[in-house]
């Protein structure tokens, strides 16, 4: 079962302004912000605005607008980004095996280089 929520994780703080980030977009479901250790050339992080532990626990409690709303940010962020062509990639940890670092749902969005394969 997925863990309760804790609203001192790093990702609370920068939701709620208490700690710093380079915010690339927000609207009412979601914020992203860039990544503060790099993987790509360009690392963007997506995040729901409300309180998710993981993909796990967003997709079996979100309403389905919340759903809808997150997703459909990501996929505008990609766009506002000019990612589509040649392509990105979106990934998101979910626990231990995943090395999930950070306990509010984060996808990683990764562009603007060839990615190499799936699994590192
Ligand atoms: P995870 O391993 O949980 O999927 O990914 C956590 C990500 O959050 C990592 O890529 C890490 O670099 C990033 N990260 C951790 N702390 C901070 C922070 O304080 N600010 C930002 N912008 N990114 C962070």
């Amino acid at each position: 079962a997925t863990k309760p929520y804790d609203d001192d994780n790093i990702f609370a703080k920068i939701l709620r302004g208490e700690i710093p980030s380079t915010k690339v977009y927000e609207d009412e479901w979601a914020f992203a912000f860039e990544d503060i250790n790099p993987q790509a050339k360009l690392h963007i992080l997506v995040i729901p605005k409300a309180n998710y532990v993981s993909w796990d626990d967003f997709s079996a409690r979100a309403s389905d607008s919340e759903i809808a709303g997150f997703i459909r940010a990501v996929g505008h962020v990609a766009r506002e980004h000019d990612l589509v062509e040649p392509g990105y990639r979106l990934l998101a940890n979910v626990g231990h095996y995943a090395g999930q670092e950070v306990p509010h749902l984060h996808v990683h969005l990764f562009g603007r280089q060839p990615l190499g394969p799936m699994i590192a």
